[in-house]
């Protein structure tokens, strides 16, 4: 599979070109980074650590998407709806990582699907779609007796929060509960705020340091409480999800994906 990498001199973008060099039928064929970015015109490999790959970085989505079979991208929300808009009329396979889409972005990704396959999700790594599908199983077991709060602490790098899985993680308990997540999040508590609501999904963000991502959803009762938690001891578990949800794109018809369909964890 003919695969362009985008940010590809960011953190994640680094990571997947050392995922696809060591991923048998995955090539890399084009790295690209916003205009006027330093890293324009660099050797991609070089960049990432392992060698020249003879890929040089460019500004100009055009002409890769047309001879790649897919796009991984990892970047900003505002370049990741230019890019869904290209890949579609490319009838290419769009893996999206990027985070802090809002609502409308998420419409627009929607209608780009109608047209090729996008693969979306907020935490691309197997531990935590499958702790998703605990946390959904457990806010079904346990009433509102037991509150919920979502925990996540990230690297001082990160620009939004909650982060794509925290929010992930809190739409799991609210579909678990039957409840529609935004009526009865919480995401900032501060001065007197009174007690807690009952029914209520509270979040809370930490930052700090390098922190990868951790990630903790706690079901808290009378005398008792249940803890599920996740921590990301580095990006690759991201990279070789996101290689994984493109490679299972390729070839299916065009629609509006999750890791959870990738990893066959869809209930
Ligand atoms: P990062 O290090 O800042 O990398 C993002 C890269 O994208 C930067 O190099 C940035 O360039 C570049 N970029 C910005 N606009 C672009 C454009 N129009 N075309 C091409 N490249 C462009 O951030 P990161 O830590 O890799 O994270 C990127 C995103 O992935 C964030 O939203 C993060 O929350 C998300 N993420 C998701 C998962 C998951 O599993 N879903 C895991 C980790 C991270 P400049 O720096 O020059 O602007």
């Amino acid at each position: 599979m003919r695969l362009v990498v985008m940010g590809a001199a960011g953190r994640m973008g680094r990571a997947l070109v050392c995922a696809i060099k060591a991923t048998p039928g995955a090539e890399l064929v084009g790295a690209l980074e916003r205009p006027g970015s330093v890293a324009l015109g660099e050797d991609v490999g070089l960049l990432s650590g392992i060698g020249r790959a003879d890929v040089a970085i460019t500004d100009d989505p055009l002409p890769l998407f047309a001879r790649a079979d897919g796009v991984i991208d990892f970047t900003t929300p505002q370049s990741t709806l230019a890019a869904a808009e290209i890949a579609a009329q490319a009838r290419i396979v769009h893996v999206i990582g990027t985070t802090g889409l809002s609502a409308s972005d998420d419409a627009a990704i929607a209608a780009a699907a109608r047209h090729a396959v996008i693969v979306k999700s907020g935490n691309m790594s197997l531990g935590v779609n499958l702790l998703v599908a605990l946390v959904r199983k457990a806010a079904r077991a346990l009433d509102a007796d037991y509150d919920i709060e979502v925990l996540e602490m990230h690297h001082r790098h990160k620009v939004d929060a909650p982060s794509g899985t925290a929010l992930m993680l809190g739409r799991a308990a609210a579909e678990g509960r039957g409840v529609d997540l935004e009526a009865a999040s919480v995401r900032v508590r501060d001065g007197h705020t009174g007690p807690r609501e009952s029914g209520s999904i509270g979040f809370a963000t930490l930052r700090g340091g390098s922190v990868v991502g951790d990630h903790q959803v706690i079901l808290a009762g009378e005398g008792e409480r249940i803890e599920l938690g996740h921590r990301a001891e580095n990006r690759d578990i991201f990279a070789r999800g996101a290689l994984k949800a493109a490679l299972w794109g390729q070839g299916r018809k065009p629609g509006l994906y999750s890791m959870a369909d990738v990893l066959g964890l869809a209930d």
